[in-house]
């Protein structure tokens, strides 16, 4: 299922949703009526007074007239619906029971609040992400519970300060201080090290747990971002899609930018990450970043400011030991 297909889907879903509303609202007006019939009566006065008050505009002469009229019908609604909602709580039913009807009364499930898209609609597009994201299979099986320690050696290099084992334990406890703590801390992760040492893994760790948190995480592949944001500046292929997706990108609670370095970047597409890395800083959100570069070959690809923005606001976690992929063939 491609991107395109998840806006579509959206879409039929909330039709789908107000036919539901308007369904619930018919039914629930008629088990009103025949409990209260006075309610039913009290509806009907209540529409013909808006009738009398279109009319009026031709019936009644004068401005001074008219204003006088539509404050007396005005008046008499007010106690028409006062006396509605008396019936309706005194019985034990919301006063808004009979139009309360839509999953989200913000937007009456239309997805928009004026030419603004609602709060509702990026959740159901951020659902809609994730379940294509491949992140929904992956993390099945990739949570800190069973994180496989034994990959990762107790020997110690002698170029190195810690053991392998000694080193993914910092940054296993790093991790989940980082979802422990998500809510009350802004914390950034760059992740870096060789191919097959955990970090996608660890990446899908932190997600899962926050996406169950009910957090709205995007997760997205290096490629993938440049990729959009690319499409997004030259016109090719532009569509509300991909600027609805670089918005959930610069605005999710926890973005991960996967496998930095892989990508295809382009001035324009570094001046860009740029723009997105610094408005979450600057917005306090969290980000992960995972590269298998080294600090040098990223300073190599990308700017100076972009590097030095990361450098002075992320905590640096370096991933050693084997390859866990070679690893797990050797196993078999
Ligand atoms: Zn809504």
């Amino acid at each position: 299922m491609n991107k395109k297909s998840i806006y579509n889907r959206i879409e039929s879903e909330y039709q789908k949703d107000r036919f539901a509303a308007a369904k619930r609202e018919e039914e629930r007006k008629k088990q009103i009526y025949s409990i209260f019939p006075r309610i039913a009566e009290i509806d009907s006065l209540i529409e013909k007074n808006g009738l009398e008050l279109i009319n009026s505009v031709f019936a009644v002469k004068g401005k001074e007239e008219r204003e006088e009229f539509t404050e007396k019908i005005k008046v008499e609604n007010e106690a028409l619906i006062a006396e509605k909602n008396y019936i309706l709580e005194n019985n034990g039913f919301e006063k808004d029971y009979m139009t309360n009807v839509y999953k989200c009364p913000k937007c009456r499930d239309s997805g928009r609040v004026g030419t603004e898209k609602c709060s509702c609609y990026n959740e159901r597009l951020m659902k809609k992400l994730y379940d294509v994201s491949n992140l929904k299979n992956k993390t099945d099986k990739e949570n800190f519970d069973n994180f496989d320690f034994s990959f990762y050696s107790e020997k110690k290099e002698e170029s190195e300060k810690l053991s392998p084992l000694e080193n993914i334990n910092n940054i296993y406890k790093i991790c989940s201080k980082f979802v422990k703590d998500f809510e009350s801390k802004h914390m950034n992760l760059i992740f870096y090290g060789g191919a097959g040492l955990g970090k996608t893994f660890l990446c899908s760790c932190i997600a899962r747990e926050l996406i169950e948190k009910g957090k709205i995480v995007v997760y997205v592949s290096a490629f993938e971002l440049f990729d959009m944001i690319e499409r997004e500046h030259f016109g090719k292929n532009r569509s509300e899609e991909v600027y609805d997706s670089l918005e959930l990108i610069e605005n999710a609670q926890l973005l991960i930018i996967d496998d930095l370095g892989t990508e295809f970047a382009t001035n324009l597409s570094v001046t860009e990450l740029f723009n997105i890395i610094n408005h979450r800083l600057n917005n306090e959100m969290s980000t992960i970043i995972s590269t298998n570069l080294a600090p040098k070959e990223l300073e190599r690809q990308y700017s100076d400011r972009l590097i030095s923005r990361i450098y002075g606001n992320y905590t640096l976690l370096r991933f050693i030991g084997e390859d866990i992929r070679i690893q797990k063939k050797m196993r078999k």
